[in-house]
């Protein structure tokens, strides 16, 4: 038996048991067949079932609750969406971006308020997100990104913070600013998920866990199947995989897996925490191409994590990417640059897994009344509010109780598909090593590489 509690630090602290659910045994039917027992696919079952307690939803998952990056990620739940503010001005003008940005406010909200509401002890914490510059050149990044959030109206929850002042709050080295978000919070990932499944189940929702759909089919019968037997839909399926629907034949370049690694320090003493600061527990970022992330997690230890172990031929998904010695070495390497103070520290755990980026970087949800196919997806590593806000627009969708969150830009839109392969493998390659050498010319001081207008270019969110 596979033991679960070893893919991430917060699946062996869910407090929850881990063994698995039964699986399907023969086909069956229900009004909502979800693929995916992931924040995506439980929050949307969730809403369905409050709006509706006769509904029969069915959930199937392949390997348990949490499996994929729900029960894995860096535990902020951020009102950071994963376009930047100013491209969702560009893309679709001042008051839809704003309406955006207010609904990822109350995301986050949200998660808070069904956490209470069905006693989910996720241990939120809202210490808001402190984007650190880390040399000059990370300056006018922040300053653009703070005009950004001005022009939306949003400046009273955004503050651009002196070298000093960001030193008061943590003591990292080389800070020279950095911009305060007040709207985020964090969260335990494995508790947050697990109890989710239970409000799932507690409201009539059926799980059906190491149980692998192969495909799907929409139309006037939509089902999926699986080795078990098909799951078929009165009303919708919906696919709620998020980088794993990259298996199935026909959503195969609908998303790119790129991997994100965490490492985790052991708990620290009294006399560290001293002298390092950090009291409010902000969640804690680099202005790097890389993504730097950071959260001080309720029991006393560093979280980090960051891109760049590399992307696989033909966007393969795997256990073994979950570690790639290099990337989590160079994580572990930069915890100690950003707090030398900690020499010395235990590693306990190393982890890692899969982001689903869009070919457009704009997560969506949609519902097609034609095919009876919901889906919601995209989130480029913003997924842990941004799951409950797209799973509440589904809901809607698929009940067909609208409200102004259906109008969201997210709402009723397609990412295109990315590239076939070996393209997409040639162009993410590229991109992945010209990002790592941008921030290590930023690092030393030196001019950027000759080509990274290129690489920006391509990066564009
Ligand atoms: C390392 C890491 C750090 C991250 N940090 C953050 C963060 O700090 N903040 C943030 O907002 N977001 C973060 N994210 C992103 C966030 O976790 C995701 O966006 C979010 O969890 C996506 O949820 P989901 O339900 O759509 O997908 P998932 O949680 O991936 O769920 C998909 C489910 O489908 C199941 N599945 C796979 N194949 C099949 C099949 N064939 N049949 C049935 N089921 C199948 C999987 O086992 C999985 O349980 C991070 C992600 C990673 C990997």
């Amino acid at each position: 038996m596979t033991d679960y509690s070893t893919y991430s630090f917060w699946l062996e602290t869910s407090g929850d048991d881990l063994t698995p659910r039964p699986g399907l045994a023969g086909s069956t039917e229900a009004d909502v067949v979800v693929f995916g027992a992931g924040y995506t696919g439980l929050w949307t079952a969730y809403y369905l079932l409050k709006a509706n307690p006769d509904l029969k939803v069915a959930v199937v998952e392949k390997e348990i609750v949490g499996f994929g990056a729900s029960g894995r990620n860096g535990g902020w739940c951020s009102s950071k969406f994963p376009v930047t503010p100013g491209m969702l001005e560009h893309r679709y003008g001042r008051e839809d971006a704003r309406s955006l940005m207010l609904a990822m406010n109350d995301s986050v909200e949200e998660v808070a308020r069904i956490c209470q509401e069905e006693r989910i002890d996720a241990q939120f914490h809202k210490g808001g997100i402190l984007t650190l510059a880390r040399g000059m050149h990370h300056l006018p990044m922040l300053r653009s990104a703070c005009d950004a959030y001005s022009r939306l109206g949003l400046s009273q929850q955004y503050r651009l913070c002196s070298a000093s002042e960001a030193q008061e709050r943590v003591r990292v080295t080389n800070v020279c600013g950095a911009l305060y978000a007040s709207e985020n919070a964090s969260i335990h990932p494995g508790r947050l998920v697990r109890g989710l499944a239970r409000a799932v189940e507690r409201r009539g929702g059926v799980i059906y866990e190491r149980t692998e759909v192969t495909d799907f089919e929409g139309g006037p019968s939509p089902r999926l199947l699986t080795s078990s037997g098909e799951v078929r839909a009165r009303q919708a399926i919906v696919l709620a995989g998020e980088s794993y629907l990259t298996r199935l034949a026909k959503l195969h370049r609908a998303v790119l897996p790129v991997y994100s690694l965490i490492t985790l320090t052991e708990p620290l003493t009294a006399a560290q925490w001293a002298q390092i600061g950090w009291q409010n527990r902000e969640s804690l970022a680099s202005c790097n191409y890389t993504v730097d992330y950071l959260t001080r997690t309720a029991d006393g230890r560093i979280l980090f994590g960051s891109r760049g172990a590399p992307y696989r031929l033909g966007s393969k998904i795997s256990d073994q990417q979950d570690r790639h010695a290099q990337t989590h070495a160079r994580i572990q390497q930069m915890l100690l640059e950003w707090f030398p103070t900690l020499k010395g520290v235990r590693f306990t755990h190393a982890w890692g897994g899969p982001v689903g980026m869009p070919r457009d970087w704009m997560p969506m949800t949609r519902f097609d009344p034609a095919t009876k196919i919901a889906t919601a997806r995209g989130y480029t590593g913003q997924g842990v509010s941004t799951t409950n806000l797209a799973s509440r627009i589904l809901a809607e969708l698929i009940s067909g109780k609208r409200t102004e969150l259906s109008q969201l830009p997210i709402a009723q839109r397609r990412s295109p598909y990315w590239e076939r392969e070996p393209l997409r493998w040639l162009a993410v390659r590229y991109m992945q090593n010209a990002f790592l050498r941008i921030d290590e010319a930023g690092k030393q001081g030196k001019a950027k590489p000759m080509d990274s207008s290129l690489a920006e270019f391509l990066g564009r969110h």
